[in-house]
C-alpha cells in the first residue's frame, strides 16, 4: 500500500477500505508516515467525510494501535463522560469527582486543548506536579484504591489518538464528525468504560455549530457504542458564550474549585449537575435523573467531592497546597480589560471568538510543539443577559506581555455585543439522545 494513492482516493471523494485505514493507522504510529502525509489525509476526510463503515473501521484501528484497559477486578459499572468540545468547559474537573464521591468507578482518558476549545489534560497539569501519564497498572491501582482516575493518551494507550489529535490541533481538520468520532470512542472503549456519557455541544463556541450537525455527531458516537458494546447517552447542551467566567487552564481549574466548595457559576452547575446525574443513572447508582441532580449537589454541598478532587490530586502527585489556596498560584504578568462601548444588555459573548483569543494569548497551542501558559485566558465580569454600564468592564485578559494583549483587543472586543433590549438567550440544556430515541431535557 502506498500513502499518496489513499491520500488521492479520499480526496476524489471514494471509500477507503478496513485494510487501508488500518494500514494508514500503524504506519502513522510506527512513524513511517510523516506528518505532512497524514494532514493531508486528515484534511481529505475532513472534506469527503466518511461512512459511517469508515469511521468504525478507523475507530477500531485507533483503538487497536494500543492495549486496552481491562477493569474486570474492579467492581461496579465503570462509567465515563466526555465533551465534544467547548470554551471554559471544565465540567470533567468537577463531574469526575462528584460521581466518584457517590461510589461510581469513573475511569476517564481525556485529551489536551483542540483549537479554540480547552483540554482536561491541560487544566488538570496546571496544577503542579500533577501526572496525567500515569501507566496502566497505576491507573488500575488508583481506580481500585480511590474508585476514579484522570488521564490521557499515552505510548501505549490510543497512541493514534495521542498522535492524530495533535497533528489535527494543528492543522484545521478539528470539526469533523468521523475524526471526532473516532478520536473520543477509542479513548472510551480503550480505557474500560462500560457506560459512557456524552456532552454534545451546539453553537457558536461548540466544533459543529448548527444542531442538525451536533445531532448527527450524536447518533455517530452512540452507533459506534453500540457496535463496541459500550451504550451510550448524550446530552445535547448549548455552547454559544463560554460555559462560567473562566478561559484558560488555571483560571478553568481555579472555578472548578470554586465550584466544587459550592461556589460556581449557575451554567457550570447545571450542565455538570445534569451530566452527573445521567453517570449516576447510567451506573446504576440512582433511578432517575432527578434523583441523580439531588444527589450531585449534595456531594458538592456536603464537600465529598472536593475530598474527592484532593484525593485524586493527591494520588495522581499534583501540588494540594493551591487547591486549598488558590490565591498562591502566581499571576500571569500581565492583564488587559475590556470594556463596554455603551450602556445596555450584554446580547452575546461569542465563545468561538473568546476560545479563539485564549488560545492565541497562551492557553492553547499554535503549533504542535507551542508550551502552554497555565494563567493565560480571559475571565469575563459580564455574561449573556447581564445589564452593563458604558465603560463597565466586560471581561479581563491575561497573559505573558502587554504587547500581546494588546495584538488581541479588538479582536477580544468583537465577542460582544451590547443590545438595548434584553436579549432571547436558549436553554443550556436542549435534549438527551440514547440508542432508543430522543426525548426534551425540560421533559426528562
Ligand atoms: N474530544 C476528543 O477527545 N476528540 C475530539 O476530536 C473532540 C473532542
Amino acid at each position: 500500500m502506498n500513502m499518496i494513492s489513499i491520500i488521492e482516493k479520499k480526496r476524489d471523494g471514494k471509500t477507503l477500505t478496513d485494510n487501508e485505514i488500518k494500514w494508514v493507522i500503524q504506519s502513522y504510529v510506527a512513524d513511517q508516515i510523516p506528518d505532512y502525509q497524514m494532514s493531508s489525509l486528515l484534511m481529505a476526510i475532513f472534506q469527503q467525510g466518511m461512512t459511517f463503515n469508515e469511521s468504525a473501521w478507523l475507530t477500531g484501528a485507533m483503538l487497536n494501535s494500543g492495549e486496552r484497559i481491562r477493569l474486570n477486578n474492579i467492581p461496579g459499572i465503570k462509567t465515563d463522560k466526555h465533551s465534544t468540545g467547548g470554551v471554559g468547559d471544565k465540567v470533567s474537573l468537577i463531574l469526575g469527582p462528584i460521581v466518584a464521591a457517590l461510589g461510581v468507578r469513573v475511569p476517564m482518558i481525556s485529551g489536551r486543548a483542540l483549537g479554540h476549545s480547552g483540554g482536561t489534560l491541560d487544566k488538570l497539569e496546571a496544577i503542579p506536579g500533577f501526572n496525567t501519564r500515569l501507566s496502566i497498572p497505576e491507573m488500575k491501582k488508583e481506580m481500585a484504591e480511590i474508585g476514579i482516575s484522570l488521564i490521557g493518551q499515552t505510548d501505549t494507550l490510543v497512541p493514534a489518538d495521542k498522535k492524530i489529535y495533535a497533528l489535527r490541533d494543528a492543522t484545521g481538520t478539528v470539526p469533523s464528525i468521523p475524526l471526532v468520532t473516532a478520536s473520543i470512542m477509542s479513548k472510551k472503549i480503550a480505557e474500560g468504560a462500560q457506560r459512557l456519557v456524552l456532552d454534545v455541544k451546539t453553537g457558536r463556541g461548540a466544533f459543529f455549530k448548527t444542531q442538525d450537525m451536533a445531532e448527527e455527531l450524536a447518533a455517530r458516537l452512540i452507533a459506534i457504542g453500540q457496535k463496541h458494546n459500550l451504550p451510550a447517552t448524550a446530552l445535547l447542551t448549548t455552547m454559544d458564550q463560554p460555559l462560567g467566567y473562566a478561559v484558560g487552564n488555571w483560571l478553568e481549574t481555579r472555578e472548578a474549585i470554586d465550584t466544587l466548595q459550592g461556589k460556581g457559576p449557575a451554567d457550570l452547575v447545571e450542565v455538570t449537575v445534569a451530566l452527573s446525574s445521567l453517570m449516576l443513572l447510567a451506573a446504576e447508582r440512582v433511578s432517575s435523573i432527578n434523583e441523580g441532580i439531588k444527589l450531585a449537589e449534595k456531594a458538592i454541598q456536603s464537600g465529598q467531592a472536593m475530598e474527592k478532587f484532593l484525593e485524586i490530586v493527591k494520588w495522581q502527585g499534583g501540588d494540594t497546597t493551591v487547591v486549598l489556596n488558590p490565591a498562591l498560584y502566581p499571576s500571569a504578568a500581565s492583564s488587559m480589560e475590556i470594556c463596554s462601548p455603551s450602556a445596555g444588555y450584554v446580547g452575546e459573548a461569542d465563545a468561538l471568538i473568546i476560545g479563539q483569543t485564549s488560545m492565541q494569548i497562551g492557553a492553547g497551542r499554535l503549533k504542535k510543539e507551542d508550551d502552554i501558559n497555565y494563567t493565560a485566558g480571559i475571565v469575563l465580569r459580564k455574561k449573556v443577559g447581564d445589564t452593563v454600564q458604558k465603560g463597565e468592564v466586560l471581561a479581563i485578559a491575561y497573559g505573558n506581555t502587554t504587547g500581546l494583549l494588546n495584538a488581541h483587543k479588538t479582536q477580544l472586543q468583537q465577542a460582544f455585543k451590547i443590545v438595548a433590549k434584553p436579549p432571547e438567550v436558549r436553554p443550556l440544556i436542549l435534549k438527551i439522545i440514547s440508542g432508543s430515541g430522543e426525548q426534551a431535557w425540560s421533559a426528562a
